[in-house]
């Protein structure tokens, strides 16, 4: 925890929020500044900035927890153009992180004007570099893996 960390005083109902559900690790509640109705978030309990910041046995419950609100927010909210969603994390301020306690979005997207909006310029640098990246990528998470192995 992190005395100065507005997710962690939600966490210790320090300050008020929309709860939608809770474990010992793990919690989701509704996002204050909606870019969507039902935009929710999901957090580890576990104050950390960025994702590889958080231990994995904080993060094993993020996903199937998500999965569920989703199919909720299915059946909570109105889709009169379909029901898709995104599920967004940010790391860091230049990937628009505002709030440094790891999130995970959850944005419903019903129709083309509410909802996440997703740019996807493709990178001439990063066709050119694939396969020299791809290289160095397999290498460094060799190393990653061995100093931080993956047990599940
Ligand atoms: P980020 O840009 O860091 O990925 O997203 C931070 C999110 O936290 C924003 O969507 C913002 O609306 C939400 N947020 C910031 N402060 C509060 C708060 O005090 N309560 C709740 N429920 N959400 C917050
Ligand atoms: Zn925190």
């Amino acid at each position: 925890m992190s005395a100065n960390c507005i997710f962690c005083k939600i966490i210790k109902n320090e300050i008020p929020s929309l709860k939608i559900y809770e474990t010992s690790k793990t919690l989701a509640f509704m996002d204050i500044g909606p870019t969507a109705p039902g935009h929710a978030l999901v957090i580890p309990k576990y104050h950390g900035a960025k994702l590889h910041n958080i231990p994995d046995e904080h993060l094993y419950e993020i996903l199937p927890i998500a999965k569920r609100i989703a199919l909720a927010l299915d059946l909570a909210i109105e889709s009169p153009e379909g029901e898709g969603y995104n599920v967004l994390q940010n790391n860091g301020r230049i990937a628009h992180q505002m709030v440094d306690h790891v999130h995970f979005h959850l944005i419903p997207k019903r129709d083309s004007t509410s909802g996440l909006v997703v740019g996807w310029p493709e990178s001439e640098e990063g066709k050119a570099k694939i396969k020299e990246i791809h290289a160095k990528l397999e290498a460094a998470f060799k190393a990653v893996e061995e100093s931080s192995p993956i047990k599940i």
